[in-house]
């Protein structure tokens, strides 16, 4: 039975949140990553930042091109030069979706993405108070009155398209203040004194169109979190995936040289493991494995990343410690024990450190190369045991033939 069938059986409370956001179950945890965006990880938000940086750009490309070939319409239904200022306000809006359309070369960044999003989201809002500014004290004709009509709707228009981009409650409760502001200012410049019974039903209308957006948005996030956490971490162990734990190393790296920090890898490979599969089954294996890495997750710092490597290998990353730090952490680890074998046998691992400073790496795939090396220095020399920079050697017990 997969863990996850396990899981549901024992919860069946989480159902019903399950179905309501996606055909996938929800913690409490998870709902609340839902409400607010500080807790995600790095990895959720710069995937977020980049959905929605790129979709703001699809959108911007259309409205670059919608909203100027619009004045077709302004043309028939105002009089000069009411039309020419209109389409002026037109391409300068146009100018803005194009500025944001535009491929430049980004960070992507969740700030850049709420930048963007922002500024994409203010044009409308910004259009419609000026077309007041100008179309008012116009004699309006039918067609005229339905052209305005259309304009005061620009605030709904950019909640509603909120519903595309995959963000939290508070994000969307966030974005979509200048929306109602720019309503309200709006009635103001119409001259019309704010009132319930005015004004009270558009405005009940634009939270419901709200409430739809923080939804649909809500429900992306979370689905794409699944996902991403289904891509990064591997479903047995719990800890990273290669691929996701070399992306980790790249960006510590990188952040490592450049403010001249110390950076250390750890990498386990477990000793005579094949040995548990051919004794005990490979089910037994699998238990060892994520009883490992549990017990290595909890030893380590939280900055501290762990990765499957390979089958049962690990990497630990440690983040802002030097060659003597992960030694503390080396000895830490192994004193709290690394699980039994089925056969009631400390289980045991040959470990290779490697330090971006002190092994003068220039690149990260160098930092593994080394700490890989010293850990079959320590297999070859008798297994349990570290190898450190510097020749430095921990020997935890007897030699494993
Ligand atoms: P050594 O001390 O020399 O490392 O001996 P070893 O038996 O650990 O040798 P090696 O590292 O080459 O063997 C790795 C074994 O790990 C081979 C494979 O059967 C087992 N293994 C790899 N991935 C998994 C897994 O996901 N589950 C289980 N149960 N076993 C795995
Ligand atoms: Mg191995
Ligand atoms: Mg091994």
């Amino acid at each position: 039975m997969s863990d996850s069938s396990i899981d549901e059986a024992a919860t069946p409370r989480r159902s019903f949140a399950a179905h309501i956001f996606a055909p996938i179950k929800i913690t409490w945890d998870q709902f609340i990553d839902l409400l607010v965006p500080f807790r995600h990880s790095t990895h959720i938000r710069r995937h977020a930042a980049s959905v929605t940086i790129s979709r703001v750009q699809l959108v911007a490309a259309l409205f670059a091109v919608l909203v100027p070939v619009c004045s077709i319409v302004d043309w028939f239904v105002f009089p000069w030069p009411e039309w020419a200022q209109m389409t002026a306000m037109r391409l300068a809006s146009s100018l803005v979706f194009l500025g944001l359309a535009w491929p430049w070369n980004m960070s992507k960044s969740r700030l850049q993405a709420d930048g963007m999003l922002m500024a994409m989201l203010l044009v409308p809002p910004i259009f419609y108070l000026m077309s007041i500014r100008i179309i008012s004290g116009l004699p309006l004709d039918p067609f005229s009155l339905l052209a305005t009509k259309l304009y005061a709707l620009m605030p709904n228009i950019v909640l509603a398209g909120l519903a595309i981009f995959p963000l939290t409650a508070l994000e969307v409760l966030l974005f979509s203040t200048p929306a109602f502001a720019f309503a309200v200012i709006g009635y103001v410049m119409n001259g019309e004194a704010l009132s319930l019974a005015q004004h009270g039903p558009e405005l009940w209308l634009m939270v419901l169109v709200m409430g739809v957006a923080m939804f649909s948005g809500m429900s992306q996030l979370h689905y794409m979190a699944a996902l991403v956490n289904r891509a990064m971490v591997d479903p047995l162990t719990g800890a990273y995936t290669r691929r996701s734990g070399g992306e980790t190393l790249d960006l510590l790296f990188r952040l490592s040289a450049l403010q001249n920090s110390p950076l250390s890898v750890a990498f386990f490979d477990l000793d005579k493991f094949k040995s548990i599969n051919d004794t005990f089954g490979h089910d037994e294996g699998d238990r060892a494995l994520k009883a490992l890495a549990e017990t290595l997750k909890a030893g380590l710092r939280k900055g501290d990343v762990l990765v499957r490597w390979g089958g049962e290998e690990f990497l630990a990353i440690l983040n802002n410690t030097d060659a003597e730090g992960a030694r503390i952490v080396i000895q830490r680890l192994r004193d709290a024990g690394l699980g039994m074998r089925p056969d009631g046998k400390p289980m045991t691992a040959s470990v290779g450190v490697a330090e971006r400073s002190a092994d003068q790496a220039k690149d990260w795939p160098e930092l593994i190369e080394a700490a890989d090396q010293r850990m079959y220095q320590a297999k070859k020399t008798g297994r349990d045991r570290a190898v450190l920079p510097g020749g430095v050697t921990l020997v935890f017990g007897p030699p494993i033939a």
